[in-house]
């Protein structure tokens, strides 16, 4: 078998791209019109000037960073987009895209598969986490007319203004000492009779916190309210949630077969770029919610077309072709894209591990999938809040081949206190550290980003004394 070794787009992107002018070349050359036409040196000006204003960005492909939930996408999603962008296809009809609808329908039944979901579904990519719970919502609003969603206080933001969007209210429930749902608050909430939809996080933003999901389950279906799973960030650690994650954690990523949809982002930890986001129903019945009569659509072939079944109209055909051409390379398996998951994940226990032995950090609660949160040993609030911004700073504010990246998470009080962290409350909130480990390179970076973090805090713990 051929070794494995590291693939860069400019050794793959020269192959896509003649390949793509070839295929052009076949129906005959034409002449590009003056109005296309421009100068090669002030081309090659403005791109010289791009990429230096691209110097101003944070270093998110690096394993020194370990702050927000960014990286760049694989090499191989990158050739294939450029390759299908080259012609631009567009999803929103088979039509528009012939070949990458194929490819969306292969995929789309991939993540089917990874979520247990029946074979007799209905799925699409979307530009967004946001636009494909916007239209899980939407559809359960219609099955459910009337009833309130119900969403944990630690969820992403944007569901409650989808709930304005889509003109209906929304409902925060209480989260517990590790960020997830409280069952008995979500019950207190669905005797009320309101509520029509569950959003279950799997996986939170802020924290990677999973909603009990295998309980809520039985429990939202008692009270006739619809599951809507959000697992935009932790949707892939399905691959690896039997084998390494939590036994409890793992089952509730099991009952996801179980919920009525369910989204996931190929641009979080799919290694795609921006731009793909999915959207899953189990029952493919809520089909008949999308009326559209347009004169300008071109449905011409009797199949079933993206654009029938989204909420969306033009749809990138190159990021269909980019995530259908990353899961040939790494497949929906364990071993496949589920080692890029691992690495991250055991990189956020081993430092969540060192940094319980610190003297000078302590962490705020264990990892349940990659993102950790962490803080400097101070009692009060206000201490707190400040060391961690300059962590943040003075970590950043070095050579750039020493510089670590990490992001700050506010904390309200009761975060602190139903963790069993005590500290005197004499500011409205706190910053402390979270770290986004989702570069599986960094489960070797390990030791030296915990090391430069553990010196600044002893440093800022040394000031204040
Ligand atoms: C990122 C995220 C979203 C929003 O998705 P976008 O792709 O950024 O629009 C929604 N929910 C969760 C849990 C997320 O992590």
């Amino acid at each position: 078998m051929e070794s494995r070794k590291e693939i860069r787009l400019s050794d793959i992107a020269p192959q896509v791209i003649s390949a793509i002018e070839e295929l052009k070349g076949t129906y005959g050359g034409f002449e590009v019109h003056p109005s296309l036409q421009a100068q090669m040196g002030q081309v090659t000006s403005v791109l010289k000037e791009l990429t230096d204003r691209l110097d101003d960005n944070f270093p998110y492909f690096h394993p020194h960073y370990a702050g927000q939930m960014l990286k760049p996408p694989h090499p191989v999603a990158m050739a294939a987009y450029i390759a299908t962008m080259m012609i631009n296809p567009n999803n929103h009809s088979i039509d528009g895209g012939k070949a990458t609808t194929m490819l969306e329908r292969e995929l789309v039944k991939d993540l089917a598969t990874m979520f247990g979901y029946p074979a007799e579904h209905l799925g699409h990519l979307t530009w967004s986490g946001t636009t494909a719970n916007l239209e899980a919502l939407w559809v359960s609003r219609e099955i459910n007319p009337g009833g309130s969603i119900a969403h944990s206080k630690d969820s992403h933001y944007t569901h409650t203004r989808m709930g304005e969007v889509l003109n209906v209210a929304t409902i925060g429930i209480e989260t517990d000492s590790q960020g997830r749902m409280r069952l008995d608050d979500l019950e207190t909430k669905l005797k009320t009779g309101k509520i029509g939809t569950v959003v279950v996080t799997v996986g939170t933003t802020g924290l990677g916190a999973v909603d009990p999901l295998a309980d809520i389950i039985p429990l939202a279906r008692n009270y006739g309210a619809r599951v809507h799973v959000d697992t935009a960030y932790g949707g892939f650690f399905t691959l690896i949630a039997d084998n390494h994650l939590d036994p409890e954690t793992a089952r509730h990523y099991r009952a996801i077969a179980d919920s009525d949809s369910v989204v996931v982002d190929p641009h979080k930890h799919g290694l795609q770029p921006y731009g793909c986001g999915a959207v899953l129903f189990r029952d493919v019945s809520v089909g008949r919610f999308y009326k559209h009569d347009s004169p300008y659509t071109y449905f011409a072939s009797e199949d079933l077309h993206f654009g029938e079944i989204q909420l969306e109209c033009s749809r990138a055909g190159a990021s269909a072709a980019a995530l259908w051409a990353t899961l040939k390379v790494f497949p929906l398996t364990e071993a496949g894209l589920g080692q890029v998951l691992l690495g991250g994940r055991r990189a956020a226990v081993a430092w969540h591990d060192l940094i319980a032995d610190s003297e000078y950090l302590t962490p705020l609660q264990r990892p349940e999938l990659d993102i950790l949160a962490y803080l400097p040993r101070f009692d009060d609030m206000s201490t707190l809040d400040w060391a961690s911004h300059e962590i943040f700073e003075r970590s950043a504010k070095t050579d750039r081949s020493n510089q670590i990246h990490l992001a700050t998470y506010v904390m309200k009080p009761d975060g602190f206190a139903k963790r069993g962290i005590r500290l005197t409350e004499n500011a409205e909130s706190a910053r402390i550290m979270r770290s986004v480990l989702m570069k599986p390179e960094q489960e070797h970076w390990i030791p030296d980003l915990h090391s430069h973090v553990e010196s600044l805090a002893k440093q800022l713990i040394e000031e204040k004394k």
